[in-house]
């Protein structure tokens, strides 16, 4: 094999004929034709093999040993005896009236898979951020035809497009992202969801405290069932004991404060996971207000509830903590109350099923990193594509 079929093969640019390559410490020029071959012409579909002439491009191609690399490609025309008209060679490697070749930019898109931002994919490789983005829009990520049976939603400020805030789909069963949406608004949500023939085999439908959210699952996923993720429930909880905190130390002479030095933590850590030093610390706190001593045990019972093992012993636990909460006339626990009034028939559906928002959650954090690399979108496909690309 001749040395510069070899250097073709090393190169990965087969069917070349390499004439020269120069090269310096951050530069590799490869000077090459392709062979010549017969072509039909594009106007008259006749066969020709006569060459009009050559015009040389200068072409972006991958780094090649750590260089930035430059293919002086002499590019020959060809002349159709039969229509008398001329026209390029073709070569799959380079698009049409490309700077770059497509292995090129389809090594900006591997990079933006692994997290890159654009404009550091584009500074990597030596191009413009533009060949990153018009790369980007080639890339279709086709609306899903069919709602999972497990769906997820959440909502995150995107600020893409026109809206500020964008909505994540989930398919939290099988860990995937399944849509990401230009409006969490209720019509929009309602006009996704209507085009989709399968809405009564959405059997979960799992979400926060959202009123929006719960309508359109009442009325569009007739037999799914509304699951509350847990975790978003215990911070009424927190917030009331905290309030109470706050309310004792402010009445409490300066003098008594020390007994509240680290008392956030002790308060907040259930019970049976502190050590003796905390549990002593924790009575002495205690037994400086009732108010708060009973705060700390609603706390411990809603903990309890939170730790179910079944749906009966939630309903069980729960009922109990809200007739204790009632009880105390804390009105620090009184939004506690009334979110449970609105949503407990919901909460308690995540003790039958093993689905949570953590998934959908993990998902937003992602998007979060790469819309804070991007410095926002303003194009919302392009920031759904992007998203795809990273995540799927
Ligand atoms: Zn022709």
């Amino acid at each position: 094999m001749p040395i510069s079929d070899f250097t073709a093969k090393l190169l990965e640019l087969e069917d070349v004929i390499i004439k020269d390559i120069s090269s310096s410490d951050t530069e590799i020029h490869v000077f090459f034709s392709l062979k010549r071959r017969p072509h039909t012409c594009p106007h008259c579909s006749s066969v020709t093999e006569q060459i009009h002439d050559y015009r040389t491009s200068i072409i972006k191609d991958i780094p090649f040993m750590g260089k930035k690399s430059f293919l002086h490609y002499s590019k020959r025309r060809y002349h159709c005896s039969c229509c008398g008209k001329h026209f390029y060679e073709s070569f799959p490697l380079l698009p049409k009236h490309c700077r770059i070749t497509t292995r090129l930019a389809f090594y900006s898109i591997h990079l933006l898979k692994n997290r890159y931002s654009v404009h550091s994919a584009a500074s990597l490789l030596g191009i413009s951020d533009s060949s990153v983005f018009r790369r980007l829009k080639d890339i279709c990520y086709p609306k899903p035809s069919s709602l999972p049976k497990v769906l997820s939603i959440d909502e995150f400020k995107g600020n893409a497009g026109s809206q500020k805030f964008q909505a994540i789909l989930t398919d939290t069963e099988h860990h995937r992202l399944f849509d990401i949406l230009p409006s969490r608004s209720q019509t929009s949500l309602m006009r996704y969801f209507q085009q989709f023939p399968n809405r009564k085999k959405v059997a979960y439908f799992v979400m926060d405290m959202n009123q929006v959210y719960r309508d359109l699952a009442l009325e569009y996923f007739p037999n799914a069932k509304l699951v509350i993720d847990k975790f978003h429930v215990v911070r009424y909880v927190t917030w009331a004991l905290e309030n109470v905190r706050k309310r004792i130390q402010k009445q409490m002479h300066p003098s008594k404060r020390r007994y509240f030095k680290r008392s956030r933590r002790l308060l907040l850590t259930h019970r049976k996971k502190l050590n003796e030093e905390g549990v002593l610390a924790l009575e002495v706190m205690l037994q400086q207000s009732p108010d708060l001593a009973t705060a700390y045990h609603l706390k411990e019972l809603f903990y309890e509830f939170m730790e179910s093992e079944s749906r009966e012993e939630a309903v069980h636990r729960l009922k109990f903590f809200r007739i204790a909460a009632q009880a105390s006339e804390l009105e620090e626990f009184d939004p506690c109350l009334t979110m449970l009034a609105n949503w407990a028939k919901y909460i308690l559906n995540a003790f039958e099923c093993p689905y949570t928002n953590g998934y959908t959650e993990g998902t937003n954090n992602a998007i979060k990193v790469i819309k804070r690399n991007a410095f926002g979108y303003r194009n919302f496909s392009n920031f759904r594509n992007r998203i795809f690309l990273a995540l799927t």
